[in-house]
């Protein structure tokens, strides 16, 4: 197939490139190198793809109605769109919202618009766990979004999500979004929580846990990026899916998992932050069903193979 894949710089992206090219695919990559984390690591991850064959790579920004974008849309004539590009995060969508109604938001109508002028067959979307809010402790099903976000971020992503069900209607492309629930693992981006504490941890620096009592449902990136995979071969129609690991794991447990690792962890403990969820947990039933997705890498395995990874990055 050809696939225009944006922000395959990224940390999925990056994985996600490799996994594709591996499968035959022809690819175009299209990523600004945002300075959200160092450009330079994004470089990092753009070679880490390319260890898997080549691929046309396009460094541009995806929030104007770009000619050289439009013009990339129009000669490589793509069957399918995987649309990554985004600010990612909950706690820098606090102080700069309107960032995100930009990256998030406009970025995703321009990629939706120059899919349907170019006959994409396929587009599928990036969303997050974060559009469900703050549910109570338990599994949550795809239709159990609506109107709960608590974050600029989350807003960002379910808004972005309305506009795709609007351009598969007006354009007629089939429409898969895949809601990622805390992907980790090598290349982890420097701003989440796991990737901070192995590195800290490589240092000798302490952790801070913020929030006691609260767990994350965290997705390996193999595992994800086997549902990205499954999805663009298997998703039928318009449909939303949740891609985790249905398995919360409370930061408590994170930090004992880590401290396997590293023995002399120190832990420090801060409350939970403004915008955080205390909880995310998946219902993976319909991506099992319907993508016949399943995770297979355990949290241990998880965590072995990262912080394994980040000893020789960090060297
Ligand atoms: P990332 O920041 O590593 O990757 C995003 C990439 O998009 C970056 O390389 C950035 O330079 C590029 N980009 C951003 N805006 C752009 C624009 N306007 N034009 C061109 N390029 C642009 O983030 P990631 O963790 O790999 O996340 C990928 C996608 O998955 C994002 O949409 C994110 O919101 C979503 N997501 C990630 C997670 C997670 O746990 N990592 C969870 C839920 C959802």
């Amino acid at each position: 197939m050809k696939i225009i894949v944006t922000g395959g710089a990224g940390f999925i992206g990056s994985h996600l490139v490799r996994a594709l090219l591996k499968e035959g695919h022809e690819l175009a990559v299209i990523d600004e190198l945002h300075h959200y984390y160092p450009p330079e690591r994004k470089k990092e991850q753009l070679e880490f793809a390319r260890e898997a064959g080549s691929f046309v790579f396009l460094k541009k920004g995806l929030l104007t109605d770009d000619e050289e974008v439009g013009l990339l849309f129009k000669k490589f004539r793509a069957d399918c769109v995987i649309h990554l590009a985004a600010i990612p995060g909950v706690q820098k969508s606090l102080t700069a919202p309107l960032e995100y109604v930009d990256y998030d938001i406009k970025a995703t109508v321009n990629v939706l618009k120059f899919s349907g002028e170019t006959n994409v067959k396929h587009v599928l979307f990036a969303s997050s766990s974060s559009v469900y809010g703050d549910l109570p402790n338990s599994p949550v099903k795809e239709e159990m979004a609506a109107g709960r976000v608590v974050s600029p971020y989350a807003a960002a992503k379910y808004g972005a999500e309305s506009f795709c069900h609007a351009y598969a209607a007006l354009y007629g492309f089939q429409m898969t979004i895949l809601r990622f629930f805390t992907v980790y693992g090598p290349w982890g981006r420097p701003d989440m929580a796991i990737p901070g504490f192995i590195k800290n941890l490589i240092r000798n620096e302490p952790i801070t846990l913020f929030g006691g009592g609260t767990a994350r449902d965290y997705t390996y990136i193999d595992d994800c990026v086997g549902g990205i995979l499954s999805a663009v071969k298997s998703a039928k129609g318009n449909q939303v899916y949740n891609l985790g690991s249905a398995q919360p794991i409370s930061i408590e447990k994170v930090a004992d998992t880590l401290a396997g690792h590293f023995p002399d962890a120190k832990v420090l403990r801060s409350g939970r932050r403004v915008g955080d969820v205390n909880f995310t947990w998946a219902d993976i039933t319909k991506a099992k069903r319907e993508l016949d997705y399943s995770p297979r890498i355990s949290f241990e395995e998880g965590i072995a193979r990262t912080v394994e990874w980040a000893k020789s990055y960090e060297k």
